[in-house]
């Protein structure tokens, strides 16, 4: 009997001239299996990751059973940049990545001798696929004396236009440190963690206009209606969310930066504006307190309201399972393009190291000026 999987319909924004279009995508969430079949599928990952020599990569966004098992078989559940970082060094010859496209190419680039598989390649990304490379590399062509800097959710194709690439792990201290060094930022795609970026440094910057469809969702007034409810809660916001709503947080920062937080602040009860998938680990390693959902839209419709992926829910058992045992939805990069994109990959990994081991990572970024 064949399973039919339901296709999501998802808005997302497309800048266009210096407004938004609203575009429409796909997601195709498969359904949730049984007790018996989850079980079924667990054991022959496991086997399967041992006999292909395999490891999997997570995302704190993606299924609870996707996270769990990655860590049970030796792989890394976490952020982009640690699975950058995790995946370029495993010795495994083969990645399974849980994620989304951008995750996957990423690893690639990092890796081109690896075989990377992904549980569903057309598993996409509104800030990914609202920054075309076309449109994108005109407006680098606008603004010729400004340093690139985009976000790790983009294609290979805008990450080989770039200077630098950053996570929300990291942008802070990467963009500071061009500052510091004379760079005017040209910076892509989110323009809520651009904005939010550009108050905390005060570097001089210019916006691509995309935006993150589950993170723009969360709503100011709702969230503090919802604090007056939990008056001892803290907040929790990754910086993808809107201005307002990064204006009532006790804590802004990447899906790390919010699990630490959690984990050292002292309170019993939090509210935490990111996807829901980030629920699992954030109760599963702090069980005896509290983590509350911010508000969004409501629950009345659209996957763009319901602070969880589409995309990232397109990850699932079965489909490790089948690209495991069949070799599908393997991963390709242009070699060319790669090795291009992968200089502004090399430079963010050098300088996170950097600062990791406590030396002087602004003395990776040249002064602007300099012979
Ligand atoms: S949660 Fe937002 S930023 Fe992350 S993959 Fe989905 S659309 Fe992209």
């Amino acid at each position: 009997m064949s399973v039919v999987i339901p296709i999501i319909d998802v808005e997302y924004e497309q800048p266009v001239g210096g407004t938004c279009d609203t575009r429409h995508a796909w997601a195709r969430v498969p359904p949730e299996p049984g007790p018996q079949e989850r079980e079924e599928l667990k054991s022959r990952i496991r086997r399967l990751l041992e006999e292909r020599n395999a490891v999997m990569v997570s995302h704190y966004y993606v299924h609870p059973d996707l996270q769990d098992l990655a860590e049970e078989t030796g792989g890394l559940v976490s952020d982009s940049l640690e699975m950058a970082r995790f995946g370029r060094d495993h010795p495994a010859s083969t990645l399974v990545v849980s994620g989304v496209r951008f995750m996957g190419e990423t690893a690639k680039i990092l890796s081109p001798d690896k075989r990377i598989l992904m549980p569903d390649p057309d598993a996409n990304c509104s800030l990914d696929l609202g920054c075309p490379v076309d449109e994108f590399s005109a407006f680098c062509d606008q603004h010729p004396d400004r340093t690139v800097v985009v976000y790790a959710n983009t294609s290979a194709a805008v990450k080989a236009r770039a200077d630098w690439l950053v996570t929300s792990s990291c942008a802070l201290e990467i963009v500071s440190a061009l500052k510091d060094k004379g760079h005017k930022i040209l910076w892509a795609p989110d323009r809520h963690l651009g904005n939010y970026i550009q108050r905390q440094t005060g570097a001089d910057m210019v916006f691509w206009n995309g935006a993150c469809i589950v993170h723009d969702e969360f709503k100011a007034f709702e969230l503090s209606e919802l604090m007056k409810e939990h008056p001892g809660a803290k907040v929790l916001v990754h910086p993808e969310s809107p201005p307002d709503v990064i204006a009532l947080a006790d804590a802004v920062g990447s899906t790390s930066a919010i699990l630490k937080a959690a984990r050292e602040m002292d309170a019993r009860e939090f509210i935490i504006a990111t996807d829901s998938g980030m629920m699992h680990k954030l109760r599963t390693l702090n069980p005896g307190k509290t983590f509350i959902e911010a508000p969004t839209g409501g629950n009345s419709a659209t996957c763009k309201s319901c602070a969880h992926c589409p995309w990232m829910a397109m990850n699932g058992l079965a489909g490790v399972a089948h690209v495991l045992e069949t070799g599908a939805h393997e991963v390709f990069v242009d070699p060319k393009l790669a090795e291009r994109a992968k200089l502004p990959i090399d430079r963010m990994l050098a300088f996170t190291a950097a600062l990791r081991n406590g030396e002087p990572a602004g003395a990776l970024v040249p002064q602007i000026g300099a012979a």
